[in-house]
């Protein structure tokens, strides 16, 4: 696991890195706050933070304040190191956000039993955000995740005056594989309809199951043609093998409605899913195994 320190002394500096990295952990190491800012700013920066309280740039509260200040992205755990060790200290670097609080000079047992307690609670964190960000069954996004990153896909659609576009996923007469395999059998064949979703999109797409074997497609930064032809990808993956099981070779297929954002639509997220619905709508009409394309 990765560990920021973040501490102007250079020699407390280099013990702190010396004894955790004994510990097996990884030390990312900065000598004032603005630089640690800097790295808990960046994609994918470490949850587990050592923290000095009086440092240049920004001090240890600062960036306590600021970490907690941020509703998105992992937790970050922040144990704030420091040579002030009255109550009333202890109290405001509570109140700033901190998880936890050692004073200078530190004893190196507390240290490393803390930096467990850290761990703990990270893995607490990490795994309570991935069950409620994920569908059980088949490991995609749920349905809240995906509604709310369509939410902020919309939102930067608008700002940066993008085009986007999304998509509906229906497998056509799931009841009848259901009726006639079991209904294990059917979990399996979403699952597998999941992954060959999965492995057809770009690195920015999303998909979400939105409800039992209906799936909703953020597709950022595509206008309806391009968005078609990664449903038609889909579509095609999802039908042209079948999923060998036990029980056979069990064929599926899927309908898809697609829709694209018009930015002059005042309900913008209830309106663009209304539309994908209404064309998957239209895609079960025309025979299923299809793609309906909604047009404002
Ligand atoms: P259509 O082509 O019109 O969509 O037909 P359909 O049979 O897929 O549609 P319908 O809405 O009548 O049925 C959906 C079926 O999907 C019924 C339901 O039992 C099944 N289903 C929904 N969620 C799950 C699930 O998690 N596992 C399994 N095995 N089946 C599911
Ligand atoms: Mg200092
Ligand atoms: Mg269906
Ligand atoms: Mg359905």
């Amino acid at each position: 696991m990765r560990i920021l320190i973040a501490e102007d002394d250079a020699i407390a500096r280099m013990v702190l890195e010396d004894r955790i990295t004994q510990w097996g952990y990884e030390a990312i190491c900065v000598g004032d706050g603005s630089a640690a800012m800097k790295i808990l700013e960046a994609e994918n920066p470490p949850q587990l933070v050592i923290l000095d309280w009086v440092m240049p740039g920004m001090d240890g509260l600062q960036i306590c304040r600021r970490i907690r200040a941020q509703s998105e992205g992992s937790y970050v755990y922040v144990l704030l190191l420091t040579s002030k060790n009255r109550k009333k200290d202890l109290l405001e670097a509570l109140e700033a956000g901190a998880d936890d609080f050692i004073s200078k000079p530190s004893d190196t047992n507390e240290l490393r039993l803390r930096l467990n307690t850290g761990k703990r609670i990270i893995k607490l964190q990490n795994e309570l955000r991935y069950q409620i960000t994920h569908d059980f069954l088949t490991g995609l996004w749920n349905r809240f995740a995906i509604v709310s990153m369509l939410e902020k896909e919309i939102n930067r659609s608008i700002r940066y005056e993008k085009q986007l576009s999304i998509a509906m996923v229906d497998m056509d007469r799931f009841k009848q594989i259901n009726d006639k395999f079991g209904h294990q059998v059917g979990d399996t064949v979403l699952c597998e309809a999941s992954s060959r979703m999965m492995a057809s999109l770009r690195s920015y797409d999303a998909v979400g199951r939105y409800g039992g074997e209906e799936f909703l497609l953020v597709f950022p930064e595509s206008g309806q043609e391009n968005a078609r032809q990664i449903c038609e990808k889909i579509r095609l993956i999802i039908s042209d093998t079948p999923v060998p099981l036990q029980e056979g070779m069990i064929w599926m297929t899927a309908s898809i409605g697609v829709a694209t954002m018009d930015h002059g639509e005042k309900n913008q997220i209830d309106d663009l899913i209304k539309r994908a619905d209404d064309a998957l709508y239209c895609a079960k009409e025309n025979g299923r195994n299809r793609i309906e394309i909604s047009v404002v």
